[in-house]
């Protein structure tokens, strides 16, 4: 079985992360892991985006840092570095990972940050995967028909994610995927969760037709009991 990060941050990109990409990689290299998805936060307040102004393409060239320094570690290591996003919307404070992205999908998308989950749905539905992080974080409001999926379980240590509810959320709407992740930006947060394949998984593009695929085991010993009642979940 091959074993991947969903939900990871580096300190380069993300204003929140404590740990240098190329960290975060050898780390998850050490600890048995074929890759990780690096999910930086593409959102104003949480990264240097604020700094470029109305400039995209600098703003991208920026948030790209982190991201690209984990790659050119993974490919070193013969890791599968896989790109991916958190996004989020200045309407509130949800968060949303998208996956079967790349750089040129970011590059032409300019400030897609100003847009609304709603209208970011509409129109990126059949291109991208978009699977709510950490849903009732810190939110009681989840609107889960603008999202593939749910992150049933998130393993940051540091915030009450309340993935009890989200376990509900995703029992009375069995079409939405289930992932997990460990949300990791300090020393320690790294491999707290998995989804494990029998495949490789060599980019985003791939990691989305994965998920969709329903062909993958989570793995958390943390939430050992959500995730036992997730797999009981039927799969539509
Ligand atoms: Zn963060
Ligand atoms: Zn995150």
């Amino acid at each position: 079985m091959y074993k991947y990060e969903l939900h990871l941050h580096t300190m380069e990109t993300s204003r929140c992360g404590h740990v240098r990409a190329a960290d975060q990689v050898r780390k998850y290299h050490e600890l048995g892991y074929q890759g990780l998805c690096v999910t930086d936060h593409l959102h104003e307040q949480y990264t240097s985006l604020m700094d470029c102004h109305d400039d995209w393409k600098a703003c991208i060239d920026r948030y790209l840092y982190g991201w690209r320094l984990a790659k050119a570690e993974g490919d070193r290591l013969g890791m599968d570095v896989i790109f991916g996003a958190e996004l989020r919307f200045p309407e509130n404070d949800s968060d949303y990972l998208i996956y079967g992205i790349d750089e040129k999908w970011i590059y032409e998308h300019p400030f897609v940050t100003r847009m609304d989950h709603q209208s970011f749905f509409d129109r990126f539905k059949d291109e991208v995967l978009i699977i709510h992080a950490h849903p009732y974080r810190n939110c009681d409001t989840v609107y889960y028909d603008c999202v593939h999926g749910l992150e049933v379980a998130n393993c940051n240590p540091r915030h009450d994610s309340r993935n009890h509810l989200a376990l509900a959320l995703a029992k009375a709407h069995p079409g939405l995927y289930r992932t997990v992740g460990s949300d990791a930006h300090r020393k320690g947060d790294e491999g707290r969760s998995a989804i494990l394949t029998a495949r490789r998984v060599r980019d985003s593009y791939e990691m989305k037709a994965l998920i969709e695929s329903g062909n993958y085991t989570l793995w958390c010993p943390e939430y050992e009991d959500i995730l036992k009642e997730c797999e009981a979940i039927p799969h539509v």
